[in-house]
Parts: structure tokens; C-alpha cells; sequence
């Protein structure tokens, strides 16, 4: 049985100038590249028909399950081209681990780490073309994720289930430079409870935010941060799409404990690196009173969100139902602009790799 996942190659890729054309601004998840990965999953032959094959539509029938019980999960990783041309990806084995993690929470089946991997990297290999160059922090957007595409309306786990990868060109996700968003502390709806699908990468969690990012545009706010499920002034947990991340007078880099929310590599990353910049780590569960009280008297210095899409997001203020504050000066922190720095750099090959979190692929 073989593991690889060979290469058929489209006979009508995208023409070079128009390739050149959207590379030149590609903005975020618009245009696609020529390939796409593809396997399949039954219980009776496991994972099979591994693939990668010309970008095209699926064909699914009305009554697949996805469409009706949303058994889908997803990940998201970029692939970045170094000064000297070669390509590399940043931590792929971490988003492979928090796939199967994702898919047993869903009942789907797992995908073993090698095939995520194997899959990621022929597909950026035979679309190499397409990853932008390092300029302006341009990346090749990966987009691995499993769906139930079983014909059947009973409720279960379904036996019959589709891989893919997908790739997108990227440009910087801040085209207008970094000046920060602010964040709607959203007393109306949570993303997660105990228990629940927050640790999982799925896109059911996505629909269930999208009432509260319209809340929060409403309000003049860029994104949402979403409380505990505890009700009243509860704790901080994240803003949907990246974590939530505080810097503190006393030098501590403070973010929500693991168990409802994301676990995400970026924050692992900024985590690692934190000591770089004199930051004790800390996970710990912080309250909406302990953030209010902070920015208020200087204890709490600089936030930021991150993820992988935006890197670090300088937050620069929060608004809830009847009060707002700034963080700090009300402007881009500057521990929180070192360590996005510092992200960019490892990811493109400027700095040193110490941790061995870069994997060639060409
Ligand atoms: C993907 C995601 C993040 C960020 O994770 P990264 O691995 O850093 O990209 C944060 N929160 C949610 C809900 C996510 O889906």
C-alpha cells in the first residue's frame, strides 16, 4: 500500500501572468492554487485513493451528512519562501497532532500525522509557483480539513468521510500597517462551554460566532472576545478566530488556560519565545474585572491576539456593554511588536531557528 500521495498534474494550470497578476495582491483566501490534495475514508478500506490532482469542485449529493450535521473539522498553516528561494513550512507536525485531536472530537476518523504531513507538502511542491515571495510577509495559506460525505440522513458517524488541502495566496493580513484593533466583549453569546467543541477546530464553532462579529461591528469593534460560559463577569477567553495574549507590569506574559478554548500554535510559539524578551509565561484564567482593573492602573500593559492568519494582533482596546477602556497608551505595545517581529523572522528565515520549528518542502 503505498502512502505517498502521487501527483496528477492539471493540463490547465492558471496562465503565468495571471498567476503574477493575483500574486501581486493576492489578499486573503480569494484565489486558489492549481492543485488540490484529496483522500477518502470508509471503515471498510480505511483511508484510501490519496491524491494530488487538479483543483475542482466536489460533486456531493443533497442528503450528505456535513450539510445537515456539520461533521467537518479544518486547519490552517502557511507556507513561507526565504530570501534564497527555498520554501519551508512552521510547525506542520503541531497543526498534523491538533487535526486528529479535532477529528476524535468529531467522530471522524483520524488521519495519521504522516499523511497530513506527506499531503501538505506535495501539494505546496506542485504548486510551488504560487507561494509568494517574502516580501511584505506574503505566504502560501494551507487549508487541510475532513467532511462527512456520507449519503445518509441518520444521525451518526458517518462512514464515509473526504480529506483535502487546499492552498490560497496570502498577503499581509495588515496592508495598512500595524495600528491595532478593538475588541467587543460580547455579554450575549459564548463560543464554548465545559464539555463542549471549543478545543476543536471545527467549523460549526465558526457559524456560532458569526452573531456575535456581527454584535461587535455593530459597535464599532473590529472582533469579538468571547467570555466563559460562567455567566456575569466571567473569564477571558478568546476572539473567535486567535488567542488572547496580556503583558503585565510585573513582566509576565499572561494567557487563558487550555480546556475551552483553541489550543493554538501560535500561541504556543509566543509562548516558547516569551523568555526571549524577559516574559515569565504564565496560562492561567483571567476575569473580565482583573482586565478592567488592570488596564485601569498599569498592571496590564500591552494585548494582543494571536493566530496564525495575522500572526500577533496588537489589541489596543475593549468595549462591553456600557464601558470601554484603552490598553496602555491606546497604541501597538512595544513587547507585543518585538515577539511579532520576532514570529516573522523564524517563519522567513531572518533568524535562527533554535527550536527546529521549520520544515524544508523546497
Ligand atoms: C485556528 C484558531 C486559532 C489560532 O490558532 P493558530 O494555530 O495559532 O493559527 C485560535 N482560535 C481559534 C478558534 C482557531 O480556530
Amino acid at each position: 500500500m503505498s502512502r505517498g500521495f502521487p501527483l496528477f498534474r492539471t493540463t490547465s494550470p492558471v496562465a503565468e501572468a495571471e498567476r503574477a497578476a493575483i500574486l501581486g495582491a493576492p489578499g486573503f483566501g480569494r484565489f486558489f492554487t492549481d492543485h488540490m490534495a484529496t483522500a477518502t475514508w470508509t471503515p471498510a478500506d480505511g483511508w484510501h485513493d490519496r491524491k494530488v490532482g487538479p483543483l475542482e469542485p466536489f460533486s456531493m449529493h443533497p442528503s450528505a451528512a456535513v450539510l445537515h450535521y456539520a461533521q467537518e473539522i479544518f486547519e490552517g498553516l502557511k507556507a513561507y519562501r526565504h530570501a534564497d528561494g527555498t520554501v519551508w513550512l512552521f510547525r506542520p507536525e503541531v497543526n498534523a497532532r491538533r487535526f486528529a485531536r479535532s477529528a476524535r472530537r468529531l467522530a471522524l476518523p483520524e488521519l495519521p500525522e504522516e499523511d497530513f504531513l506527506t499531503s501538505v507538502e506535495e501539494l505546496v511542491r506542485a504548486d510551488a509557483p504560487w507561494v509568494p515571495d517574502s516580501a511584505n510577509e506574503g505566504s502560501l495559506y494551507v487549508r487541510p480539513f475532513m467532511f462527512a460525505s456520507e449519503v445518509f440522513l441518520g444521525v451518526r458517524p458517518a462512514e464515509r468521510v473526504v480529506y483535502s488541502v487546499i492552498a490560497s495566496p496570502a498577503g499581509p493580513y495588515f496592508a495598512g500597517g500595524l495600528s491595532g484593533v478593538t475588541l467587543w466583549i460580547s455579554s450575549e453569546y459564548t463560543r464554548s462551554g465545559r464539555g463542549g467543541t471549543g478545543a476543536a477546530k471545527c467549523g460549526g464553532n465558526y457559524a456560532a460566532s458569526l452573531a456575535a462579529q456581527i454584535e461587535a461591528k455593530q459597535h464599532g469593534c473590529d472582533q469579538v472576545m468571547f467570555l466563559d460560559d460562567t455567566g456575569g463577569d466571567g473569564s477571558l477567553e478568546e476572539s473567535g478566530t486567535m488567542n488572547l495574549c496580556l503583558v503585565t507590569s510585573a513582566g509576565e506574559l499572561v494567557t487563558p488556560q487550555l480546556g475551552t478554548i483553541l489550543e493554538g500554535v501560535t500561541r504556543d510559539t509566543i509562548l516558547t519565545l516569551a523568555t526571549d524578551f524577559g516574559l515569565t509565561p504564565v496560562e492561567r484564567s483571567i476575569t473580565l474585572a482583573e482586565l478592567r482593573a488592570g488596564a485601569a492602573d498599569g498592571t496590564i500593559t500591552e494585548a494582543f491576539a494571536a493566530g496564525t492568519a495575522a500572526v500577533v494582533t496588537p489589541i489596543v482596546g475593549f468595549k462591553g456593554e456600557g464601558y470601554e477602556f484603552t490598553i496602555g497608551s491606546g497604541a501597538p505595545g512595544e513587547q507585543t511588536t518585538a515577539l511579532r517581529e520576532r514570529v516573522l523572522d523564524i517563519q522567513y528565515g531572518r533568524a535562527q531557528d533554535k527550536h527546529g520549528w521549520l520544515r524544508q518542502v523546497v
